[in-house]
C-alpha cells in the first residue's frame, strides 16, 4: 500500500537547509496497524505529512498503491488523497460553531453532496463512532474523547484507505485514550490501513508493528505482540 524509497526531505531555515528525513525506507502492506515513534523533532510529522501527500519531499521516491506520489500538481494531490487518505490529528481540528454532524458531513459538502444527504451519511458515521446521540451537539459541548470520535467518523465519511493519525491521544485521558484505540482496532479488524504517530508505549503496544524514527532515519522495525487483536 506505502513504499518509500530513500526519501529525503529538507527544510529551508534562514540560509541554511535542514535534512529533516535522511533516507526513510518504510513499506506498510494493506490492512496494517502501524504505530511510529520517536522523540520530538526526529521527523514523525514531516514523514506523515509526505505519507499523505499534504507535503512533497526532495528525492527519493513515495509509491501509494503502486502510484508514485512526486511533483504532483495541487489538484492531483488532492485527487489522490481524497481516493486514499483519511487524517486524524492531535488537536481534533473540528469546526467549533458547527454540530458534530456538520463537522462529520464537511467532507461531503466539498464534494458537493446535498446536505440532506450529506447529514443522514454522516449520522451513520457517528453512529459507527457510538455518537450518534450527539449529533447535535457543539465540539465545546463534548469531551477530548468524543471530539476525537467526531474527528475520526469526519476522516472515515470519503472511504479512505489509510487512516493517518498524528498524536491522536496526546490531549487525551488514559480512559479517553483507550476508547479511541478500541476504534482504531474496530477499524483495523475491518481492513483499513492505520499508520499512528505516539509518544506513548501503551499506544504502540497495541499496533502489530512499531516503526521508530530516528534522526531522519527508521532505526529499527519491530514486530510486536499482537494485544488485543
Ligand atoms: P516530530 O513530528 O517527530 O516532532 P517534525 O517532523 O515535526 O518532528 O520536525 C522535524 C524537524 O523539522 C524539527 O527540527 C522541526 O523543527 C523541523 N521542521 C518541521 N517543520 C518545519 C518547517 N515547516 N520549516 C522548518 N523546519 C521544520
Ligand atoms: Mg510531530
Amino acid at each position: 500500500m506505502v513504499n518509500l524509497f530513500d526519501i529525503h526531505k529538507y527544510y529551508t531555515v534562514g540560509n541554511g537547509k535542514l535534512h529533516v528525513l535522511r533516507g526513510i525506507n518504510l513499506e506498510i502492506q494493506q490492512g496494517e496497524l502501524v504505530s511510529i515513534m520517536g522523540s520530538s523533532g526526529s521527523g514523525k510529522s514531516t514523514l506523515l505529512n509526505i505519507l499523505g501527500i499534504l507535503d512533497d519531499y526532495d528525492a527519493g521516491e513515495y509509491f501509494l498503491n503502486g502510484t508514485l506520489m512526486k511533483k504532483l500538481s495541487a489538484s492531483k494531490a488532492a485527487y489522490y488523497r481524497n481516493q486514499f487518505i483519511g487524517f486524524v490529528f492531535q488537536s481534533f481540528n473540528l469546526l467549533s460553531f458547527k454540530s458534530a454532524v456538520e463537522n462529520v458531513a464537511l467532507p461531503l459538502y466539498y464534494q458537493k453532496v446535498s446536505r440532506k444527504k450529506r447529514n443522514a451519511i454522516a449520522l451513520e458515521y457517528l453512529d459507527r463512532v457510538g455518537l450518534k446521540d450527539w449529533a447535535e451537539h457543539l465540539p465545546s459541548e463534548m469531551s477530548g474523547g468524543q471530539k476525537q470520535r467526531v474527528a475520526i467518523a469526519r476522516a472515515l465519511i470519503s472511504q479512505p484507505k489509510i487512516i493517518l493519525a498524528d498524536e491522536p491521544t496526546g490531549a487525551l485521558d488514559t480512559k479517553t485514550t483507550q476508547e479511541v484505540m478500541e476504534i482504531f482496532k474496530d477499524l483495523h479488524q475491518q481492513g483499513m490501513t492505520i499508520i499512528i504517530v505516539t509518544h506513548e508505549n501503551d499506544i504502540a503496544a497495541q499496533t502489530q508493528r512499531v516503526i521508530r524514527v530516528k534522526d531522519g532515519l527508521v532505526v529499527h522495525e519491530d514486530q510486536s505482540t499482537l494485544v488485543h487483536a
